[in-house]
Parts: structure tokens; C-alpha cells; sequence
């Protein structure tokens, strides 16, 4: 099982793999850079080095990128849209010096210019500056539906991938906690949501998930996020999910609201209820 939380890079990439080693993790998340934006350090090479000896070392997967969430590739306004495709740009192209195949990040509000009009101006970013090159994953991740979010409906996200010139570079990262919200019965129904995201997008689209419990009732189109097994999705549901067969492989990623020590546990109590 590969599995691990959301890390700082802010001491460098050995560090946080460290830091994750020392909680029994096997991958972790990191913002790309400071998570509203902004300018990134540049890249250590020496880090990367010893990073990458580190992954081998301890077999661990493919960690995951999760870009600044400020960022919004639906934005009308001109500034707010350009800072967006600047970003993502030049994240894409860090993340080829960086062992890590996965690039999450938030699709994008319309901020009242409605969805269709969100769709185009994500695609149109996104075939921007894909070249079609990138050895990087780039996944949409399942929103909550909270404000003008795009991306909390299976079908947003398909029509969204629909319009990519290199829409084999396009995933989906799933997060429990926000399809919840969003109004999609994984307690209940988990079956049922897998095999209409199937039907919708394609499971072969769906490459890492997002592993958190949620604070707010089920349908609540609300994002916060609650420890294992402290939230209204609950332990048994959350075993299932880590074992069901079309996501047991997938690597998990905890963003709960813990310390490096509460992490542990429950990777601890994650791996025992795995199978
Ligand atoms: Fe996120
Ligand atoms: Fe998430
Ligand atoms: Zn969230």
C-alpha cells in the first residue's frame, strides 16, 4: 500500500522524505510552492540526488505535486487568469527535474460566469502549456462544490478532459472528503459512485486519492476535513475504500488535520485495516 500525508518542502525534499520514513509513509504530497502563490525556491540538485536515492532505497511511489490553490485557471480576470497559466507552466517544468509524476491541482471557480464558461477557460490553459512531453500526470482534483467550484460533479470533470489536445496527460485525483460533500454516497453506496465515475470519466483516469474524513454532513458542498475515522464518513467506510479493488493500488494521501505524530497513527491503523 502506498501511502502517506501532506509534507513541507520548505527544509528541502531529503528532509521531508525523512520526515515521512519516520511515520511509515511510502510517498508524500507537496505544495509546489508556497500555497498561495508566489515565487518558488529554486531547485537543489543535491536534494533531488538524495531524494531520489531515498525513494529507491525505501520503494517508495510516485509523490505527489499539488499546485498553489489560489491559483484559478477559470478566472475572467485577465491578471488572475495569467498568474494561474504562469504558474502552472512553470511547475510543469520543475516537476520534470523532480522524481514525481503527479501534479494535483483545484480545476477552477467561475466566480459567477458559469460552468461552461469555467470548462473553456481551464482547457484552454491547460492545452496552453501542455506540450505533450511532460513525463507528469496532471490531476484534476474532485472538488466539494463549495462557492463557484467546477469539478464537483464526475461529468464537469470529463468535459474538462474532453477538450485537451493531450488528454492522456489528464487524471483525476479523488478526494473522499470533497466527493462526500459534494453529494456522492461513498458510505453508502461506494460501489455505486466507483462504477458511475467509471461509467463518466473512466477508472483508468483515476490515479491517486485524496484519504480524508469529513467534518460536515454528507451533500453539505462544504470542504473541511476531519481525522480517520473522526469524521461523518467513518472508519468501516474508509477500510473499504482502501480496500476496494479498483482503488487498493492507488496511492493514498492524507490531508487530515494532524501533527507529523497523528499522521503516524494513522498510517499505523491504516495499514493493519489494509489488506
Ligand atoms: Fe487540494
Ligand atoms: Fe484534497
Ligand atoms: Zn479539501
Amino acid at each position: 500500500m502506498y501511502i502517506g500525508c501532506h509534507l513541507s518542502i520548505s527544509n528541502g525534499f531529503t528532509k521531508a522524505a525523512q520526515a515521512a520514513i519516520s511515520i511509515g509513509a511510502n510517498t508524500f504530497q507537496f505544495f509546489t510552492r508556497n500555497p498561495r502563490g508566489g515565487k518558488a525556491k529554486d531547485l537543489d540538485f543535491d536534494d533531488i540526488e538524495k531524494l531520489k536515492e531515498i525513494m529507491k532505497k525505501y520503494k517508495f511511489g510516485s509523490l505527489l505535486a499539488h499546485a498553489p490553490y489560489t491559483l484559478n485557471l477559470a478566472s475572467y480576470k485577465e491578471n488572475v487568469y495569467d498568474f494561474a497559466k504562469t504558474i502552472f507552466k512553470n511547475d510543469l517544468e520543475r516537476l520534470e527535474k523532480i522524481p514525481c509524476n503527479l501534479y494535483n491541482f483545484h480545476p477552477g471557480n467561475h466566480t459567477g460566469k458559469g460552468e461552461e464558461y469555467g470548462i473553456d477557460r481551464i482547457a484552454a490553459i491547460l492545452n496552453d502549456v501542455i506540450t505533450g512531453n511532460e513525463n507528469t500526470m496532471i490531476l484534476l482534483e474532485t472538488m466539494s462544490g463549495k462557492g463557484t467550484e467546477i469539478g464537483y460533479t464526475f461529468e464537469q470533470l470529463k468535459k474538462i478532459i474532453d477538450k485537451i489536445k493531450y488528454s492522456e496527460l489528464i487524471g483525476v485525483c479523488l478526494d473522499t472528503c470533497h466527493v462526500y460533500s459534494a453529494g456522492y454516497d461513498i458510505v453508502n453506496n461506494l460501489d455505486n459512485v466507483i462504477e458511475h465515475f467509471d461509467n463518466i470519466v473512466g477508472i483508468d483516469k483515476l490515479k491517486a486519492i485524496h484519504l480524508n474524513d469529513s467534518m460536515k454532513e454528507f451533500g453539505s458542498k462544504k470542504d473541511r476535513h476531519a481525522g480517520i475515522g473522526e469524521g461523518t464518513i467513518g472508519l468501516e467506510a474508509i477500510t473499504k475504500i482502501i480496500n476496494h479493488p479498483q482503488l487498493r493500488d492507488l496511492p493514498f494521501f492524507l490531508e487530515t488535520p494532524n501533527d507529523l505524530d497523528g499522521h503516524k497513527y494513522e498510517i499505523e491503523l491504516l495499514r493493519e485495516l489494509g489488506s
